[in-house]
């Protein structure tokens, strides 16, 4: 063998380091918390918890139904400008805050979802008893935006000035048929530079997902002429119809592993006890751990509506007086992705973990990450900590107990990812 080639082969050969992966994690935490910004801005979550609970308080009470957010988006802006940071509402409703970084090409994303499950017109009024906050939307996602203008806040104050730019935005549609638009629109907006994204939603410290579950939603339609409960009897009736296909489909069987789920969340249709409606629809959630399987369970649908129809079509009864039509829309769909386990953002917040002494398990869920994941931008989501119950509904609680160790989780993983630039020598 040629000196050159030994050489070469020497060159290209994997370099192990002979510290243990976790102790090099600790070392690049600890590194980041040497600096005294970095510090002071970790210790500002201690010296505010009254303003971070008054600020979630004053967010959770600005109702922020799924296509409302403005209201929201605008309290938000108002808190990051406070904070110094020149802050935008992109044309989707998105509030962007942008805390620029010596390197002004490549991007961090910390977001949070302003939107919330609950119509216009429910009472969103925050109500305190002990250490607890109660209200719909108090915990997912009040406690992620109050966690977002809070980082912001202790990282102006305490004057961090990161490697890579971080962008603050509360983006709109993570719910229900918001689809993700918000984060579709972020990702598009910024995806030349876009190296991680930290995604807050709900609270916790305990799991980080790094794996997107791939889900849709489908709304099954049928409609016919319609009539009058006695003198019309033997009209094809859009709801036997889709009854007796939601019967065929929530019999579908569906594997345990790959985990697929179904659900049908909302039925409406008919328009008095004694007409024969004109239409009837069920929404539907289908979700699995597999996209083909997703695949398959959403023909098992637009079978079952179809054998549905066919079997209200059927004598006994003469049908010649009109017939039904069907159809199955695609209202939303979230793709699939997964964060490589070696990726640096993992690396990022398995090295905030160990600093603050947590622990955290690895889940799969569907959340704003889905998007870039799906387009192979590292991301997770996370809690933004303290402890919360009753999401979605009007039962919804949150305990901030606790909530300092999640938002320096958030703001070390942030920063570990970030970077925070060189002090120039003086
Ligand atoms: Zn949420």
């Amino acid at each position: 063998m040629k000196p050159a080639l030994v050489c070469a082969i020497l060159l290209f050969m994997p370099v192990r380091s002979a510290a243990p992966l976790h102790t090099r994690r600790q070392a690049s935490a600890s590194r980041l918390t040497e600096n005294p910004q970095v510090r002071a801005a970790l210790d500002w979550f201690g010296r505010n918890p009254s303003w971070i609970n008054d600020t979630q308080a004053r967010l959770t009470e600005i109702p922020a139904p799924p296509y409302q957010e403005e209201a929201r988006a605008a309290a938000m802006k108002e808190l990051l400008t406070e904070d110094g940071l020149p802050t935008n509402i992109d044309k989707i409703g998105n509030v962007v805050g942008e805390l620029r970084g010596a390197n002004e090409n490549e991007i961090v994303l910390l977001s949070a979802h302003l939107d919330t499950v609950f119509p216009a017109g429910t009472n969103v009024k925050v109500h305190r008893s002990g250490g607890r906050m109660m209200a719909p939307g108090i915990s997912d996602n009040g406690t992620g935006i109050a966690a977002l203008v809070a980082i912001a806040r202790a990282m102006q104050s305490a004057h961090v000035k990161p490697e890579r730019t971080i962008l603050f935005a509360g983006n709109v549609g993570e719910e229900g048929e918001g689809n993700l638009r918000g984060m579709r629109e972020l990702v598009d907006t910024y995806r030349k530079g876009l190296k991680a994204v930290v995604v807050l939603d709900g609270s916790g410290t305990d799991y980080v997902t790094t794996k997107a579950l791939a889900s849709r939603r489908l709304e099954a339609t049928v409609t016919g002429p319609g009539g009058h409960s006695w003198s019309d009897f033997g009209m094809p009736n859009p709801i036997n119809a889709l009854v007796r296909g939601a019967v065929r489909f929530i019999n579908t069987k569906v594997p345990v592993s790959p985990r697929t789920t179904f659900n049908i969340g909302q039925i409406e249709g008919g328009t008095s006890v004694n007409s024969v409606p004109y239409e009837a629809k069920i929404k539907v959630d289908i979700r699995s751990e597999n996209e083909e399987e997703l695949g398959r369970l959403e023909s098992a649908l637009r079978e079952s509506i179809a054998a549905g129809v066919r079997d209200e079509m059927d004598p006994p009864r003469d049908r010649s007086r009109g017939a039904l039509e069907w159809k199955v829309e695609l209202l939303g769909s979230r793709p699939g992705g997964e964060l490589s386990p070696d990726s640096p953002l993992l690396a990022a917040l398995r090295a905030a973990d160990e600093f603050i002494g947590n622990q955290s398990r690895i889940e799969r869920s569907s959340t704003d990450a889905n998007i870039p994941l799906s387009m192979g931008i590292d991301a997770i989501s996370i809690g933004a900590g303290g402890t919360g119950g009753g999401a979605h509904s009007l039962q919804e609680w949150y305990d901030p107990e606790g909530r300092e160790t999640g938002l320096k989780r958030a703001l070390l993983t942030v920063l570990g990812i970030a970077g925070v630039a060189e002090e120039k020598a003086r």
